[in-house]
């Protein structure tokens, strides 16, 4: 998987955004798909006028 936005390959984790547009936009019916490194991550969110939602995911404990 290489990074759509500065072309390289991707050896840990990464964004990955899949999208399936609807009749309401110039794009009817087409599903665009791109994969961020974490580098290129960073930049793209940190230029938001709204900063990315986080979340801590807990973790699940065992139930007995
Ligand atoms: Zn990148």
């Amino acid at each position: 998987m290489r990074c759509n936005a500065c072309g390289e390959l991707i050896k840990a984790d990464a964004f990955e955004a899949v999208k399936e547009w609807g009749y309401f936009s110039e794009k009817d019916l087409e599903i665009h798909r791109f994969n961020l490194c974490e580098k290129c991550y960073d930049k793209i969110t940190s230029s938001f006028e709204i900063p990315v939602e986080i979340n801590i995911k807990k973790e699940v404990m065992g139930t007995q």
